[in-house]
């Protein structure tokens, strides 16, 4: 396991980091394996909140642990609402501590953070001021944000100066974020890259998206990671696991990452580009078609085919597809024409949804 500046906190991170928000709830046992499998495999950062899996996650995380935390980075999460008072967060932050087993987390994140929820943290006795507080006691190290506003947003977030790491999606399918990561590669802000197999889609085989980075990755998921690590302001790829076979796939896929070169990554970068303009000439995702009259989802059809046709993801297309109500899928679609008019890029909608319907539809 390799180990990169987790930003200016001086700390090494694991390239792999866990997030531990898909460990099994029913099998604390395995649950404590799991655990037990990344740090054995030199994985030392574990993303946990409270409220994931029905309450569970944080005691199912302290089993692994057990009193082994310190010398790990181990995170903890909770957002602020407009009656979060430092009182509270303080409570909240213990509560966490306990169930996890801990007496001091490296970082505590402020969860589903957005830019207008600055205010609410930085009030006069507000939740900055309990972390601020945890962290002079020295219960916590360093604070951390995660949430999903616009890249923009987050990067007006960043340059306030009050965190260390920001933890956001980063994928070969979800590269919105870039301007951002670049922008806290500058400041030195800690970038934790989380569904870097973008919720299991690139789990699934994809011979184009192997074949796009260098060093011959046997599968999608290597390939998925290869991608995250090989952006050189990301400081680890966390990825949610559940069992002790995955730990051993995921460690295997990033042990096996070697670097990227600077001009590789540029093409990297130029290729996925073009991957993006292809998926663009078909549908652009701007919902302005929406609602169909007749409950068909188009940008959620056209998504599908995108990944089929753009990224070669067409096992994982085929099965969602089977899984979209009937209603929503583009065999749904009974031509009435409505939605054409309002699309900007001007899509023979009804013609490429009968296309998608042809393609994905073998239910
Ligand atoms: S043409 Fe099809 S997709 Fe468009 S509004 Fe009519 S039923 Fe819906
Ligand atoms: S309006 Fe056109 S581009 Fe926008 S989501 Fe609908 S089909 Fe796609």
């Amino acid at each position: 396991m390799r180990y990169r500046p987790l930003g200016k906190t001086g700390l090494l991170v694991s390239e792999l980091a866990m997030g531990c928000m898909r460990l099994p709830e029913d099998s604390p046992d395995v649950a404590a394996q799991t655990v037990d499998e990344a740090i054995s495999s030199g994985v030392n950062y574990f993303e946990t909140t409270r409220g994931y899996i029905n309450g569970r996650c944080q005691h199912l995380t302290g089993g692994g642990l057990k009193g082994r935390s310190r010398g790990l980075i181990v995170s903890g999460k909770a957002g602020v609402t407009p009656d979060t008072t430092a009182d509270s967060y303080r409570a909240e932050i213990e509560l966490q501590m306990q169930i996890l087993g801990v007496d001091y987390l490296e970082f505590f994140q402020v969860g589903w953070f957005s830019l207008d929820r600055l205010e609410l943290l930085t009030k006069k006795g507000g939740a900055l001021e309990a972390l601020r507080r945890a962290q002079d006691e020295g219960l916590i190290g360093h604070i951390g944000f995660t949430g999903h506003d616009t890249p923009d947003n987050f990067t007006k977030v960043i340059e306030t100066g009050i965190f260390e790491s920001l933890t956001i999606p980063y994928s070969i399918l979800n590269r919105s974020y870039e301007p951002t990561i670049k922008r806290a590669g500058e400041l030195g802000v800690g970038v934790v890259a989380m569904c870097p197999v973008a919720g299991g889609v690139l789990a699934t085989p994809s011979r184009r998206i192997q074949e796009l980075i260098p060093g011959g990755v046997r599968t999608t998921v290597q390939a998925a990671l290869h991608f995250v690590l090989a952006n050189p302001d990301v400081s680890c790829a966390c990825s949610g696991m559940s069992s002790v076979e995955m730990v051993r796939e995921n460690v295997a896929a990033v042990n096996s990452f070697d670097g990227v070169a600077g001009a590789d990554w540029l093409a990297i970068q130029k290729i996925l580009d073009d991957f993006a303009a292809l998926g663009g000439a078909f549908c652009t995702g701007c919902r302005y078609c929406m609602d169909c009259p007749h409950g068909v989802d188009i940008p959620g059809n056209f998504q599908l085919r995108n990944y089929a046709d753009v990224y070669g993801l067409e096992d994982w297309a085929v099965k969602a597809y089977a899984q979209m109500t009937a209603e929503t899928r583009a065999s749904a679609c009974t031509q009435c024409g409505e939605c054409e008019p309002k699309c900007p890029n001007k899509l023979p909608i009804v013609q490429q949804l009968a296309d998608v319907a042809r393609r994905l539809g073998q239910c």
